[in-house]
Parts: structure tokens; C-alpha cells; sequence
């Protein structure tokens, strides 16, 4: 029963490629870039990029169009990159010289002379090839206009000036803490059982001293609220979303976003932040879309969490935190504070055998939980969400990749022979229980932060 309704709450959050959706985008992209709406125009252009399926021609035209958008928004450089995206996608070849004309206008207003004399003269080639009838009459005039001003530009040409120098690294603001990798001095590491690990001042705090600065160990795209909620609500929506505004990855503003191959969700600043995403999680999250949009960004973080860990450091941890339970059965003891065994020589859970804190799985690992303060019906609620996960791992065959037992080369397509066995695996079993600690955690993290802000 909570499957099914699972399932029909998933269909209301659509990650899966929809060409249809495609077109539409891309229709409503071209009306704004007609009312010269061109940043609406960029991002219904990628909206429709997002949709359509990968290695279609279709998805060359997106580029193309969103070009035509960047070039009017100034946007030279991103402009050229989406055009060198349209022509590897396999931009149809009668429809070349608008974009090369569009290449050359780039280059020229980036000062790149000799790079826009190469693409203008191919051009010309080009029409000289396919004769003056099938070539747009404006066209010939963009070219020659565009010769001019290369013409112009040459003659009073100075050396372009890339005089941009090293960005100057960050000074260091603070005395660093020989225990505490990226702290103050001023500060020094404690535990208590009803708090946890926590940070307290060791001397006095000037206002606006920096205390911390740590890279997180995880973070997941928050995907806001504009999700359509009303049952059998087909239409596509314009509104941007922050999967449309920001990198799925590095959470970067996004101008020209790379799509992810296999879903409309994950958008990306460049192709590398794509790859990366993809060896690191994406390839086990990108089915999962609408099932982690619908259970919501706590269960996404804990999946990822463990997706970063990897397997090895997942089993690891769990297998030790029931070393002395009596209970195996009884979950409430397996998410205990864990005070003991791995709490590094100074007793704080988390840090190094030399007590020596830094950011690792370990240190997120013992984080409380706080079980005691969640109600049963909420820890039951949790469960059957990373239960659902999980299941979903095992049915859509990506339970090698969680567990790091894949090669390579399967990383580009999950095998989708799964076992539809109703028990968990004994691996996922582990993974299940890392995450439904991860859960609990963010949630009690959550309340702290809130208690914290509402004290000022
Ligand atoms: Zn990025
Ligand atoms: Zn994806």
C-alpha cells in the first residue's frame, strides 16, 4: 500500500527525458528570444536541451539556439562553447552558415581576428559550394558587414590583453588549531553525550574572526518548491527552478548549463562537473530522480553521503558501531552515541587515533543521531523511506555500483536485470542502516541550526 503510494506521488516529480517537453521548451524559448526576452530565452533553451535525448539532432538546435541568446546577452565565450556543443551534436549542415556567421561575430567582439578570418572564409567556401540561391540573402550581408568590421579592427588591431593575473590566494586570517585541521586556535574540540562533538572558545573572540572554514563533506542541490503538485498536472512548467539555476554538482549559477545524458533534473556548469558527478554519484542517482525529489533532501543527502563514502568505509563503520551491542534486533541500540571504541585518544568520536579532528566520513559517522528524541512514528517514517531507496537500488540493478563492485566500464549503463526479491541484500542492508543514521542526523542538525538562528 505505501509502495503504491509511493509510486503515484513520484509521478507528479518528473526527472525522466520527455522530447515532447523538448519542443515545447524550445517553442516557448523561441517566442521570448522574439520579444528579445533573451535570458528567459537561455533558460527555456536549456530546459529543452535537459529534455531531449542525447545523440538526437534535436538537442544540437537547443545549443544552437541558446547560442543565438548568449550572443545577444554578451556572453561571448559561453556563446562559442554552446556552438562548438551544437556542431558535435550533429547540427544539420544546411543550417551551418547562420552559426558560423555567429561563430565569426564572437571572435570578432572577443578580438580574436585571425580565428574570425578562418571561419569567414570557410563560410565563403561554403557558399560558393552550395550557390547563392539556397543561401540567405541575409546572411550575405552579415558576411560581408562582418568583413568590415574584421577589416577595421585589423587595421587599428593592439595585442589583445589577457592580462589577468594569478587570482591571489586567500590570506590565512587565523592562527591555525594543531588538532582541529581548518580551525582557529581559539577554539578546542569537546564531547558530551546529550551534544555530541561540538566546538567551544578556548581564549577570547574578536567580532568578525573567521573560526572555521571546512570544505563539506557532502552537498546535495536543494530543489525549492516549484515542484507541480496537483495530480494529473501535465503542464510543463516555464518558472525556473534551482535545478535549472544552479550546477547539480558544484552549485554554481548556471549560464549554459550541460545536461545530464540520462534525466531532465541534473544540469551541470561544464562537462566536467557532469563527468565528475557522474563517476562520483550521478550514476546511481540519475534513475532514482523522481523517487529522491519526492522523499525529500534529507533522504538525498544520506544516499550521497554513503555514495561518497564508499562501500568499504560504509561497512565498516556500521559493523563497528554493533561491536558490544547485546542487542542486534533492537535498531534504537545500533544508532547509539557511539562514545567508545574509535573515539581517538582524547575521547572525542571521530577524530583520529592521534585525536586529531578532520573532515572524513568517520567524523560525519558520529555525529548523534539522537534517536531518543525522534518519535516512532517519525523513525518509522525515515525507515520506509531509505527502505524504498534501497529497493529501488537492487530492482533497477545498481546495487554493484553502490557497493564500488563494478568496473569502469559499466559505469555508463546499469545492467537492468535486477533480483526483484522483496529482502534486502545483506550489503544493502548495511547501506540502508548507514543512511537511516545519516537521516536521523540531519534532522537533530537541522533543529540546531534553527535553534540557533532563532537565539540570533
Ligand atoms: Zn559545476
Ligand atoms: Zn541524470
Amino acid at each position: 500500500e505505501e509502495e503504491a503510494a509511493l509510486v503515484r506521488l513520484c509521478h507528479r516529480a518528473r526527472t525522466d527525458k520527455e522530447p515532447e517537453a523538448a519542443s515545447w521548451y524550445r517553442e516557448q524559448g523561441n517566442r521570448e528570444f522574439k520579444r528579445g526576452q533573451y535570458r528567459a530565452a537561455l533558460r527555456l533553451y536549456s530546459k529543452a536541451a535537459s529534455h531531449e535525448l542525447p545523440g538526437s539532432p534535436e538537442v544540437s538546435l537547443c545549443f544552437a539556439n541558446r547560442s543565438a541568446a548568449l550572443l545577444h546577452l554578451g556572453h561571448f565565450e559561453v556563446c562559442l562553447e554552446d556552438i562548438d556543443r551544437a556542431e558535435s551534436h550533429g547540427y544539420p549542415d544546411r543550417l551551418l552558415p547562420k552559426v558560423l556567421l555567429r561563430k565569426a561575430e564572437c571572435l570578432l567582439c572577443l578580438e580574436r581576428l585571425q580565428e574570425a578570418q578562418d571561419i569567414l572564409k570557410v563560410l565563403e567556401s561554403k557558399i560558393a559550394q552550395n550557390g547563392v540561391v539556397t543561401t540567405h540573402l541575409t546572411q550575405l550581408k552579415k558576411l560581408s558587414q562582418l568583413k568590415v568590421k574584421l577589416h577595421e579592427k585589423e587595421r587599428c588591431s593592439e595585442p589583445a590583453q589577457e592580462a589577468r593575473g594569478g587570482i591571489p590566494g586567500e590570506p590565512e586570517i587565523w592562527e591555525k588549531n594543531s588538532r582541529i585541521s581548518g580551525a582557529s586556535s581559539s577554539l578546542s574540540l569537546r564531547f558530551d553525550a546529550e551534544r555530541g562533538r561540538h566546538l567551544v572558545a578556548s581564549q577570547d573572540i574578536v567580532p568578525g574572526q573567521s573560526l572555521v572554514k571546512e570544505e563539506a563533506f557532502v552537498s546535495v542541490l536543494c530543489p525549492g518548491e516549484s515542484l507541480p503538485l496537483q495530480d494529473g498536472d501535465t503542464a510543463w512548467d516555464t518558472r525556473a527552478t534551482n535545478a535549472d539555476l544552479y550546477c547539480h554538482r558544484c552549485l554554481r549559477p548556471l549560464l549554459a548549463s550541460v545536461p545530464c545524458q540520462g534525466c531532465s533534473y541534473a544540469k551541470y556548469c561544464s562537462q566536467d562537473c557532469a563527468d565528475m558527478a557522474w563517476q562520483q554519484y550521478h550514476r546511481t542517482e540519475c534513475s532514482l530522480g523522481a523517487l529522491l525529489l519526492t522523499l525529500g533532501v534529507f533522504c538525498h543527502v544520506a544516499l550521497r553521503t554513503v555514495l561518497l563514502a564508499g562501500f568499504a568505509e560504509v561497512s565498516r563503520l556500521v559493523e563497528w558501531s554493533h561491536r558490544g551491542d547485546k542487542n542486534l534486533q533492537n535498531p534504537e541500540a545500533r544508532c547509539k552515541p557511539l562514545s567508545d571504541a574509535g573515539a581517538g585518544s582524547r575521547g572525542i568520536p571521530g577524530c583520529g587515533s592521534n585525536g586529531q579532528y578532520q573532515s572524513s566520513y568517520q567524523a560525519l559517522f558520529h555525529l548523534l543521531p539522537h534517536t531518543e528524541q525522534h518519535s516512532p512514528e517519525h523513525k518509522f517514517l525515515c525507515m520506509l523511506s531509505v527502505v524504498a531507496i534501497c529497493k529501488q537500488l537492487q530492482a533497477t540493478g545498481l546495487e554493484a555500483a553502490v557497493l564500488n563492485q563494478e568496473s569502469p566500464q559499466q559505469w555508463s549503463k546499469p545492467k537492468t536485470c535486477g533480483k526483484t526479491s522483496d529482502e534486502l541484500s545483506p550489503e544493502l542492508k548495511t547501506v540502508a542502516e548507514a543512511m537511516l543514521r545519516h537521516v536521523l542526523q540531519l534532522q537533530c542538525n537541522a533543529q540546531a541550526i534553527t535553534v540557533m538562528q532563532e537565539l540570533g
